[in-house]
């Protein structure tokens, strides 16, 4: 285990209307006031819950992320919201290039790195995500391209104290595939290499109570960025249990 201290953060991406993601925020609260966790624990809600679910975590051990953010602080941006938003939301964390943002929404690498210095000017520690694609990964690609997004998406003027990278290979995320452990490592020390001294690199894609404990146990790893499980409580807190 390394001495940073571990990160698992879960990420509920479009899932929850008020009443399941409040019950779901209380009963994660409730398992970290009951078990002491060993590992700082995040939830990033939708935006609609943001509110809602930081009243319920307020005190708690559970701090509360966005999944997103526009790089302009206010203005005529229909549909987006600022970091400053989320700050002002109770957020301390934004999660910021997720494989879903930069597909789905086609964001390039530049854009993300627009949106980590808006991160960093509200004050929020930016989790920035990088992954191969299978078709990168099976050319063997895949510390090139994350190298790469990284450079390209990572602002001058990083320190540990407000970065987190996750690595998240695109073709494990909510397939139940995982790269193997070797696999992981080297990644890792690849992302390592380009990043400040102390900085957290998380690793997503398929994380569950099953597999957490040998992904985490490995010495590059300093927590999770979970999607799917993070949806219940008993698989989250199984997840920052397997914290050694
Ligand atoms: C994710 O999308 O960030 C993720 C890791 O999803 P899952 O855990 O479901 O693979």
């Amino acid at each position: 285990m390394s001495a940073r201290r571990m990160l698992i953060a879960g990420n509920w991406k479009m899932n929850g209307l008020c009443a399941d993601g409040l019950a779901l925020a209380k009963d994660i609260t409730a398992r970290a006031a009951a078990g002491a966790p060993r590992c700082d624990l995040l939830v990033c809600p939708p935006a609609t819950l943001l509110c809602s679910v930081g009243e319920a975590i307020a005190g708690s051990a559970v701090a509360l992320g966005g999944q997103d953010c526009a790089a302009a602080e206010k203005g005529a941006f229909t549909g987006d919201v600022s970091a400053e938003m989320l700050k002002d939301a109770g957020c301390a964390y934004v999660i910021l290039g997720h494989s879903e943002r930069r597909q789905m929404h086609a964001e390039s690498d530049a854009q993300v790195r627009d949106k980590v210095a808006a991160a960093w000017r509200a004050g929020l520690v930016a989790i920035l995500c990088v992954g191969e694609t299978r078709a990168e990964r099976e050319a063997g690609q895949e510390q090139a391209v994350c190298c790469s997004q990284l450079s390209g998406s990572l602002p001058d003027g990083a320190d540990a104290a407000r970065l987190v990278i996750a690595y998240e290979p695109v073709w494990a995320i909510g397939t139940g595939l995982t790269p193997t452990l070797a696999d992981i490592t080297d990644i890792h020390r690849a992302i390592r290499a380009a990043i400040p001294a102390g900085t957290r690199i998380l690793y997503g894609g398929s994380v569950n109570p099953r597999n957490a404990a040998e992904i985490l146990a490995l010495n590059e790893v300093d927590g999770a960025l979970v999607g799917g499980a993070s949806l219940k409580g008993e698989d989250f807190w199984a997840i920052a249990e397997a914290c050694g």
